[in-house]
């Protein structure tokens, strides 16, 4: 997919999101992860995976979960650059995705499997090593809908000895701070001012 779609819907004088560098070679070394937490017109997850220099990102409305009865709607978004990884502070109003954006979670990533082959066959089985999303996980694509332009997937948890039934509330209320900063949406609202 590349960074060109990211550059187009944004204008980099106005908002601090990085605009990226060429997209890097593969390293070799760990894949890096990241959940952002995204107060835009509507709150939501960002999940985005590293891979061939970019990061591959879904916007999941409900947020990820640690129980494997919870699907969770995952919405194919544009490539955005590595350096998105580290990104927390605010979009501008006006700007595409105004709103404040929290490092919820990050960590490394581990595809089971090719992940291009995954990807283009719509099945990818991964393991997530962050603070809080731990051990295997699935992304499903579902067949797309008339009129629909992007991909939906699921986002499922593995059973394994991370998953936990009933997790959300725990997951989405109480861990409310940056795994980056500790900061709050306020705080990371408030220090942008
Ligand atoms: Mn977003």
């Amino acid at each position: 997919m590349g960074l060109s779609e990211y550059r187009a819907k944004r204008d980099f004088d106005k908002t601090t999101e990085p605009a990226g560098g060429e997209a890097a070679s593969a390293g070799g070394g760990p894949l890096r992860f990241v959940v952002h937490k995204h107060a835009a017109s509507r709150l939501h997850y960002d999940l985005r995976l590293e891979l061939d220099g970019v990061l591959k990102s879904w916007a999941v409305p409900k947020g990820p979960s640690l129980d494997p009865s919870q699907k969770r709607l995952a919405v194919e978004v544009e490539d955005h650059p590595l350096e998105y990884a580290g990104f927390e502070g605010v979009i501008p109003e006006g700007e595409y995705g105004a709103g404040t954006v929290m490092v919820w979670d990050e960590g490394e990533w581990e595809p089971l499997g090719d992940p291009h082959e995954g990807l283009r066959g719509g099945s990818l089985k991964l393991v997530l090593r962050g603070e809080r999303l731990r051990g295997g996980f699935a992304l499903v694509r579902m067949r797309r809908r008339p009129g629909e332009t992007r991909d939906s997937w699921l986002l499922i948890k593995e059973r394994d000895e991370h998953a936990r039934a009933g997790s959300d509330a725990e997951l989405l209320a109480a861990d409310a701070v940056s795994v980056r900063t500790g900061r709050t949406m306020e705080e990371i609202a408030r220090d942008a001012r």
